[in-house]
């Protein structure tokens, strides 16, 4: 995949840099954790930068466990923690942009992993129009977070997850966010079902699979 997308170019190349952006400590782990405990295995192993922007407090220390858990050692200086405020990140948006442009002064990914445009959660969209304003070059592919609002969209992109990383993606999640346990919807199961749901639609081998939004997609041949 990685490939035919022009973005791994040999083992003696750069390696690949890949930048994950959440708004709050799980989203990127529930997003896309399945492809990173994957990705972060392979060889050469990509530089990885991982960028909370609300992460105050009880939520920094379960950020960095959980890029720790998902990255292994790549997690290694790729943590970067910010502390906007939870649910109001449309009024701190010109601060917010700030952090952006300093996001990409400092790391040129090849690929960025972000929130979904029409995600319903207020701080999910903030970021989502942030990361299309700053990155234009870059391979951009939007994750999906379950809700109440019910905001799940028609995916065109999928990364089959094999059994092992579904599992310890679920497993992990339980184990890192304590602070999310009181919402109902915060289970296993629910994480599972949504990579089980992904993976019988692009008949995974595994079963299992993490789906994304890729608005554009350049293929060099
Ligand atoms: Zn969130």
């Amino acid at each position: 995949m990685i490939g035919l997308l022009g973005l791994k170019r040999g083992a003696s190349s750069a390696r690949l840099r890949v930048l994950c952006l959440g708004a709050h400590s799980d989203d990127i782990e529930i997003g896309c954790g399945g492809t990173l405990l994957q990705l972060a295995k392979t060889r050469p192993r990509p530089e990885f930068r991982w960028v909370v922007l609300s992460a105050i407090g009880a939520r920094a220390t379960e950020a960095k466990r959980g890029a720790r858990k998902f990255l292994g050692p790549a997690a290694q200086d790729a943590i970067r923690l910010h502390e906007f405020r939870d649910g109001y990140f449309p009024a701190q948006f010109a601060a917010i942009k700030d952090a952006f442009e300093q996001i990409a002064r400092e790391f040129q990914p090849d690929i960025v992993f972000t929130h979904r445009r029409e995600d319903r959660h207020q701080d999910h969209r903030v970021v989502s129009d942030l990361t299309w304003n700053t990155f234009r070059k870059q391979l951009i592919l939007e994750y999906e977070i379950p809700k109440w609002d019910g905001d799940l969209g028609v995916p065109n992109f999928f990364v089959p997850v094999n059994r092992r990383s579904a599992q310890s993606k679920a497993k992990a999640l339980l184990d890192v966010f304590g602070s999310q346990r009181s919402k109902d919807w915060f289970s296993e199961e629910t994480f599972l079902g949504l990579m089980r749901l992904r993976g019988m639609e692009c008949r995974a081998t595994d079963g299992y699979a993490e789906a994304f939004h890729a608005r554009k997609i350049v293929v060099p041949l």
